[in-house]
């Protein structure tokens, strides 16, 4: 039983979650190779992306080393971006490495497995509007929310010695806009504290694009409601029933002609499946390039291939997809590493069963809100405030504590809370 090669690709919510609990069971005491293939050296939870889009999280402070965090707790980590499948030869092809100058560092590789786990989330959805590749960032990567934050750098510098105004455009108002606008309002309300003393509120306009007739749109209509009148409180500009039918230099162009002038354009509405996974053509793949999965979250068709989170096409019994969220790929790396201990010890692998914990939103420092699944008498029920925000915390806290165990997560999150007194609010470069 001993030796054998787990390769779990993509170190996110799902994948990191799983190849650390693999690690501690199985890397250190019992002498299996976990290996966990990433094409980024650094892990940042993803629902934090916005945050490091505006600069309150630095991934150079905030981001965890898989090198560092592989050797502590069982795993290898290998930096490569896979760019095949080959599952009769049981191994995966990974793309070359090159430096940031252009210098090859690895040349691409095979790296073969006896188990091979897919856990490569997804990215931003566009449907095919026209623009919208070419002029929108997308919050779907680390590079392209530092990306963002960048160029909200620089537009920061000439907005202080202009005073004009600096107009922001977010098309999607589901979880990832509604949160980024709150941001975005709560920091340009912090950046005089550094020098920017000509900039206040009333230089930003944040208008938020979204095609349904209320934000939130997959949220209850209390959660909507509420979160609704928190942006209409800090002025942000809403265009509810706006479906943008092209994005251009100068903004969104609406179906009426109309254009919602942006100098920044960012793009939050739906996800899919990578690209890359429409080259694995020997894997059944859906025409949101997702992978087909049973309900053991094994890929169809093949014995040894699983794929867990958003890149995974997993219906449940009901006839519903697991919608694409973070505590969907903490529950499927739950679920697929007791599958796996037992599949080693010849005991049945048993079914993914989706819990809706509920939905929590962070209005930045104005407040927070979502709805929790209680039990079948008291169906769910509406919260805000401090509670709600004390919960979203506890997400990022479980998260953590897949990382690392329980009491270490404690330990982290309060020398991270020490820190903060000592290092700049805002990432400023
Ligand atoms: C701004 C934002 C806010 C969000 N807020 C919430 C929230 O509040 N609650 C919630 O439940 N969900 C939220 N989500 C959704 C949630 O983040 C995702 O559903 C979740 O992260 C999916 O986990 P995953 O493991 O499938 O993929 P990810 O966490 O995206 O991880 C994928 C990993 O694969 C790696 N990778 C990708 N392609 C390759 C390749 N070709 N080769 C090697 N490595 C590769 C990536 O580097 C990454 O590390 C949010 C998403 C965003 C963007």
């Amino acid at each position: 039983m001993t030796g054998k090669r787990i390769v779990i690709v993509g170190g996110g919510a799902g994948g990191l979650a799983l190849a650390s609990k693999l690690g501690r069971k199985l890397g250190h005491k019992q002498g299996f190779d976990i290996c966990l293939v990433d094409r980024s050296p650094i892990h940042i939870w993803k629902p934090k992306l916005h945050e490091v889009a505006v600069g309150v999280i630095d991934q150079s402070l905030d981001g965890l080393l898989y090198r560092d965090h592989g050797l502590k707790n069982g795993y290898r980590y290998v930096r490569g971006e896979i760019e095949g499948c080959d599952p009769s030869g049981k191994t995966i092809q990974l793309a070359p490495v090159y430096s940031d100058d252009g210098e090859l560092l690895l040349a691409d590789r095979a790296l073969s497995y006896d188990y091979l786990v897919l856990a490569l989330g997804s990215v931003s959805n566009t449907f095919n509007t026209k623009g919208a590749e070419e002029n929108c960032i997308f919050l779907d990567s680390l590079e392209n929310a530092e990306r963002f934050h960048h160029k909200l750098l620089d537009a920061l510098l000439q907005l202080n010695e202009s005073q004009g105004k600096l107009s922001i455009g977010i098309v999607g108002a589901g979880a990832t806009g509604v949160e980024l606008a709150a941001e975005l309002h709560h920091v340009i309300e912090s950046v005089k504290e550094y020098g920017y003393l000509n900039i206040s509120k009333h230089h930003l306009d944040v208008h938020l694009i979204e095609a349904s007739p209320k934000i939130l749109p997959q949220l209850p209509e209390k959660v909507s409601a509420r979160a609704q009148s928190v942006l209409d409180k800090i002025g942000i500009k809403l265009h509810l029933g706006v479906q943008v039918k092209e994005v251009t230099v100068q903004g969104f162009v609406t179906p009426d002609g109309d254009v919602i002038e942006a100098s920044l354009k960012v793009w939050a509405a739906g996800v899919k499946g990578p690209a890359v996974c429409a080259k694995f053509t020997s894997l059944p793949i859906t025409p949101r390039n997702q992978i087909d999965v049973d309900a053991c979250m094994r890929v169809k068709g093949q014995e040894d291939i699983y794929a867990i989170g958003d890149c995974a096409a997993l219906i449940l019994e009901n006839g519903k997809a697991v919608p694409p969220r973070a505590q969907s790929a903490d529950q499927m790396a739950d679920r697929l590493y007791k599958n796996i201990v037992n599949r080693l010890q010849d005991k049945a692998e048993l079914p993914f069963v989706y819990k809706d914990y509920g939905s929590l939103v962070s209005l930045s420092r104005f407040s927070a809100v979502g709805n929790l699944m209680g039990n079948l008498r008291s169906g769910d029920f509406f919260i805000e405030g401090h509670v709600a925000r004390l919960m979203y915390v506890s997400l990022y806290q479980r998260h953590l504590g897949s990382l690392y165990g329980w009491f270490s997560a404690l330990i982290y999150r309060l020398a991270q809370k020490l820190l903060r007194w000592h290092r700049p609010k805002l990432k400023l470069h």
